[in-house]
């Protein structure tokens, strides 16, 4: 499975985002890759709204992992100040990518061994032909992603 969209501002990324919380199941986990500044925690937001998610959003980046009760809870990670997948271990990603509730992982490219092999995988990528607020953003499940 593989869909594509584009945007032309932050406010689409965060509707796609959005959507795609309100289409969320129980136990799924989603990798967010793309490189800084491109959007991630942009696309976060509107998928923690989709999920019913009133509570601010904010970047994880320096505790690792948030955790905010929705109709689903969700396990916001940003792995960036990882240095080796064993960093990992102290976190108790395993309970959380596993369990009921959806994980949503900010560079999980960092982590390959980690993620499970049923992830959502999105990318958002920039292209500067079609200006700066112009984002790609990647869907793919399955081996073959
Ligand atoms: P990341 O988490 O990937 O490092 P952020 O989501 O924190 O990035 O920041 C993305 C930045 O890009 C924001 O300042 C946002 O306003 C800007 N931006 C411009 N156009 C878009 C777009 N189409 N989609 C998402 N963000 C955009
Ligand atoms: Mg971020």
């Amino acid at each position: 499975m593989k869909k594509v969209w584009e945007t032309f501002s932050p406010q689409e990324t965060e509707a796609i985002g959005e959507k795609m919380g309100q289409e969320a199941v129980s136990g799924q986990v989603y990798s967010l890759d793309g490189d800084l500044g491109v959007g991630k925690t942009v696309f976060s937001k509107g998928f923690a709204r989709g999920l019913g998610i009133t509570e601010h959003v904010t970047s994880p980046t320096f505790t690792i992992i948030n955790e905010y009760m929705g109709r689903i809870p969700l396990y916001h990670f940003d792995v960036y100040r990882i240095s080796c997948e064993e960093e990992m271990d102290d976190t108790g990603y395993e309970d959380y990518f596993y369990g009921e509730g959806i994980s949503l992982v900010e560079w999980a490219t960092l982590i390959p061994n980690l993620m499970p092999k049923d992830a959502i995988h999105i990318t958002i990528e920039k292209d500067f032909k079609k200006g700066d607020d112009y984002r790609r953003i990647t869907v793919c499940q399955g081996e073959n992603a």
